[in-house]
């Protein structure tokens, strides 16, 4: 039997962040940049108002207020889009909207609202300060400012930053090719009802549906009979489209365990008991000339989720680009005891709950507000129903034998946190 972490390190010490490919900047969206950016211009790239307002020279306007306005003729209009360099003279305003650029010799922008809104002669009712609700050119980002650095994973704010300075093309790193495969002899394709002694495949949809979670592509391949050949061939003819192959089924004892049979003369495959409940049975190696790694999971769906979650999550982000882990574990009170597995880690499937809304503005203290933990239903590695209602896994280190009710317990989310009811 070897450990969790042992399992893991072999896992991520194997796996390789994928070399960059150039990509349209609308394309890239979840990958993480392979390069650095430097900008060649700069944001904004000319001086302009921040306000709906008046164009003005701030000195024209000293003292001016509500008892004491100031009169200044309206030389012409400046909307955004325009491109005509202008020239404002003393004494005099122009009429200008949000981003439209400043005319030289203006200094500031008095807003609409504290004029009469004239078009040929405005009244002004407040003073100005030099600069005030002008925007200047490369305030926000320099010529020749590294913008994003290699390693940057692309939402929406950094593909806005990117458009900004005229990116159009970008070199990331791809996003994970994942083939998913079932294998045995009693599934039958989702969408079909089965008869005695069948069973749905579930596995298959449920990862390929991980993967996307994952921001990685899946692709699932149907459901493989446990026989040897088949199985061989069908892993074969996978391996040249795909940066990870998962299987599920076939790695424990029993007598028609395909997968590992198939498997374990092959590549770097290695196939071990790892100390952890539900999921002990595990294979990953190597295959191929490309050396594609490869996930045997276990058959069991709570045993195949667990084991995404545990070991194919944190690889799939490296292969990516991304950190190991995104999210923390959050650490909840247990609201009644439960049993564990002596020398196992347990991965309990739990509902995990935030005490109050969670939200800073309903905090006065802004404090967070504390989670709770409960044990979410059937605990057998069959049960589907349980890991559905759950929306985390409480992970109860090996040498801890119970959890008791008021406990301190950390929980790996697998979903939203909803409030306590
Ligand atoms: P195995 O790991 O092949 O021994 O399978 C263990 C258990 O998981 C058996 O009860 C299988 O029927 C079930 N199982 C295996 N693969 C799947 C699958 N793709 N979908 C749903 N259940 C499965
Ligand atoms: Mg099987």
């Amino acid at each position: 039997m070897i450990t969790v972490e042992e399992h893991l390190s072999r896992i991520v010490g194997t796996v390789r962040r994928l070399p960059p490919i150039g990509m349209e900047l609308l394309d890239a969206q979840g990958c993480v940049l392979a390069q650095d950016v430097t900008s060649e211009v700069a944001l904004p790239g000319f001086r302009n108002s921040a306000m709906d307002g008046y164009a003005v020279h701030a000195s024209d306007l000293e003292g001016a207020g509500e008892q004491s306005p100031v009169r200044l003729p309206v030389a012409c209009d400046i909307a955004a889009g325009n491109t005509q360099a202008l020239n404002l003279a003393p004494g005099q305003s122009m009429r200008i909207m949000t981003g439209a650029p400043m005319p030289d010799g203006a200094d500031a922008v008095v807003p609409v609202e504290r004029t009469d809104g004239g078009l040929a002669l405005v009244v002004v009712s407040a003073a100005v300060s030099v600069g005030q609700h002008v925007r200047q050119a490369g305030e926000d980002v320099a010529v020749g400012d590294l913008v994003m650095r290699d390693g940057t994973r692309l939402e929406p704010r950094q593909i806005a930053l990117l458009s900004a300075v005229g990116t159009g093309r970008v070199m990331v790193t791809p996003k994970p090719r994942v083939v998913v495969i079932s294998t045995g002899d009693e599934l039958i394709e989702p969408g079909t009802r089965p008869g005695f002694g069948q069973v749905v495949d579930s596995n298959s949809p449920m990862l390929t549906a991980a993967v996307r979670a994952l921001d990685a592509i899946p692709s699932r391949v149907g459901c493989v009979r446990d026989d040897a050949r088949t199985f061989l061939s069908t892993i074969e003819s996978q391996l040249v489209h795909a940066d990870v192959v998962i299987t599920t089924g076939g790695v424990s004892m029993g007598a028609y365990d395909t997968v590992k049979e198939v498997l374990s003369r092959v590549g770097t495959m290695r196939f071990d008991k790892v100390a952890m409940q539900p999921g002990m049975p595990q294979g990953f190696g190597v295959l191929g000339e490309d050396e594609v790694p490869v996930f045997t999971l276990p058959g069991n769906p709570v045993s195949a989720m667990v084991s995404f979650e545990v070991f194919v999550a944190p690889a799939l982000r490296l292969m990516a680009g991304r950190p190991q882990y995104e999210t923390s574990l959050v650490t909840a009170v247990a609201t009644h005891d439960w049993a564990t597995p002596p020398g196992k880690v347990q991965y309990a499937r739990v509902v995990l709950s935030r005490n109050g809304s969670g939200h800073p503005s309903g905090h006065p203290s802004g404090q967070p507000s504390g989670h709770t933990v409960a044990i979410a239903g059937l605990q057998g590695s069959h049960a589907l129903g349980a890991l559905a209602g759950a929306n985390a896994l409480a992970v109860i280190p090996a040498d801890v034998t119970s959890v008791r009710a008021g406990d301190q317990v950390l929980c790996h989310p697998l979903g939203p946190i909803t409030e306590a009811s």
